[in-house]
């Protein structure tokens, strides 16, 4: 018990980001009336923030969210675990389309678990009275009028600070404005548990926040500080969501799409295309590779069992995707495998699979259900576009019965029917362009950086 308590964090006994995704819903999805909000308060994911690294993790947060942000009138401000934004020019509020946009865009902004439209006062108590007096009655209105008139409204306060700046602790701030709420407001029921309205105050050293709504944030690492990786991306619904879980805790990605025109139509790679941009909205870059697999998929179909050409196809699919990956620096393919799927996903055909190379293969789905991979498409946003139906290039030449436990020894013996490996990645590299997912032009693959340097030792 008394180790429990030690555990538990002050305030309502949950940690940040996790009160974050329960405690606030109701509000967020009530919506506030204008308010004249002069700040806008972003909270950190905890785990971002331990140890040395947190001023990095920090810096490319904000750098992302400016990123995301270009073109609002707001400028950015970086405090000791708290990103604020102000409007431009200084003075000004925030009006409701500059607040829409971004409860829209920092919930693309990897590392962020909340944020909230907020008043920014001095870290006085007169000041932050102030602010919640001019707000309250208009909160409290569109509540009840929502809720319907004279129902009870359920109500929080909650307060917090990272200063002893106004001589009360935290419990002592919620107590003094839940005194002059209540007394004043005779249509409030505090609810500590489920409250509709909560009241935030943030007591910090050189300011104070008042707020009353939290927009979720997708939580994990800041884009594009793990390191880089290549996702092999179908237009399935699976892949997509793989890249972002991955991108979620900071894999810079960059994707390969595997086609087989003539056999596959354009639209193929279009789908791919789409999703790309979708995908690249969260970190601000990554290019797309798309590769044409016809001319081996057509030598794996003329020399080796039908039975085996899915996993053929899919060793070669992450021989080529290494190969791209080891010149752009990355350090995992990522694929959507979610285990027992279908016959290439049993686990016997992804160990034989991953063999192909030696590159680390993450599989960030391998333990999803389908209906929450598909959620989660849904909320990404590449849902519907996943659904559209295109040909795949691994239903080119597809076998009706492919196998579902494939021995390793077999599956060699099967490739020794074909021409090297390596010959093969290089056959289907030279029918690999790089895709501009804004345009749809496609351009060359560029040179191989290592092979330039050779070259240049030489
Ligand atoms: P998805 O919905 O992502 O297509 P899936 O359930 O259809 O997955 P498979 O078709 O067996 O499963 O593919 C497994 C994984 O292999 C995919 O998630 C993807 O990472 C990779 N993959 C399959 N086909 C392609 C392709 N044409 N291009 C790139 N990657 C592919
Ligand atoms: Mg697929």
């Amino acid at each position: 018990m008394r180790g429990r308590r030690r555990l538990a964090p002050p305030g309502n006994g949950l940690p940040d980001y996790i009160s974050a995704m329960s405690a606030p819903r109701q509000l967020t999805e009530m919506r506030l009336p204008d308010l004249g909000y002069n700040a806008y308060l972003c909270r950190y994911s905890e785990i971002a923030l331990k140890g040395r690294n947190r001023a990095s993790f920090e810096r490319a947060a904000v750098a992302n969210l400016k990123r995301l942000l270009e073109g609002l009138p707001l400028s950015v401000r970086r405090e000791r675990g708290r990103v604020f934004l102000q409007p431009e020019p200084p003075g000004d509020t925030l009006t409701a389309g500059v607040v829409e946009a971004l409860r829209r865009q920092t919930a693309k902004c990897f590392g962020l678990v909340s944020g909230s439209p907020a008043f920014l006062t001095a870290p006085e108590l007169p000041a932050i009275e102030a602010a919640v007096d001019r707000s309250f009655g208009a909160v409290c209105a569109a509540v009840a009028a929502q809720l319907g008139e004279g129902m009870p409204i359920p109500y929080a306060m909650r307060a917090r600070r990272s200063e002893h700046r106004l001589g009360m602790t935290s419990r002592e701030i919620e107590i003094h404005f839940a005194d002059r709420l209540l007394t004043r407001h005779p249509c409030l029921r505090v609810n500590l548990d489920n409250p509709l309205l909560r009241v935030e105050v943030e007591v910090r050293r050189e300011h104070a926040f008042v707020s009353y709504e939290r927009f979720p944030g997708p939580g994990g690492l800041p884009a594009c500080t793990a390191g880089r990786v290549m996702v092999l991306l179908s237009g399935g619904i699976d892949s997509p969501v793989a890249a972002y879980l991955t991108m979620r805790r900071g894999g810079a990605a960059d994707f390969v799409t595997f086609h087989s025109a003539p056999y596959t139509p354009p639209a193929t790679v279009e789908k791919v295309a789409r999703i790309v941009r979708i995908l690249r909205e969260f970190q601000g870059e990554g290019t797309l590779y798309a590769v044409n697999l016809a001319e081996p998929q057509k030598l794996i179909r003329d020399r080796c069992s039908e039975r085996f050409r899915t996993v053929l196809y899919r060793r070669l699919m992450l021989r080529v995707a290494a190969e791209l990956a080891r010149r752009r620096e990355a350090a995992a393919l990522v694929t959507g495998d979610s285990l027992g799927q279908v016959a290439s996903q049993t686990l016997a055909n992804l160990a034989v699979i991953s063999a192909a190379t030696p590159m680390l293969v993450l599989r960030p789905l391998i333990g999803a259900e389908k209906r929450e991979t598909m959620d989660l498409a849904r909320s990404i946003g590449t849902l519907a576009i996943s659904e559209e139906q295109v040909p795949d290039s691994c239903t080119v030449f597809a076998p009706a019965n492919p196998v579902t436990k494939a021995p390793l020894p077999l599956v060699e013996a099967q490739e020794r029917r074909l021409p090297p490996p390596d010959e093969l990645t290089r056959l289907a590299l030279a029918q690999t362009t790089r895709v501009n997912v804004d345009t749809l032009e496609t351009g060359p693959l560029p040179p191989d950086p290592a092979a330039a340097a050779d070259t240049g030792r030489d």
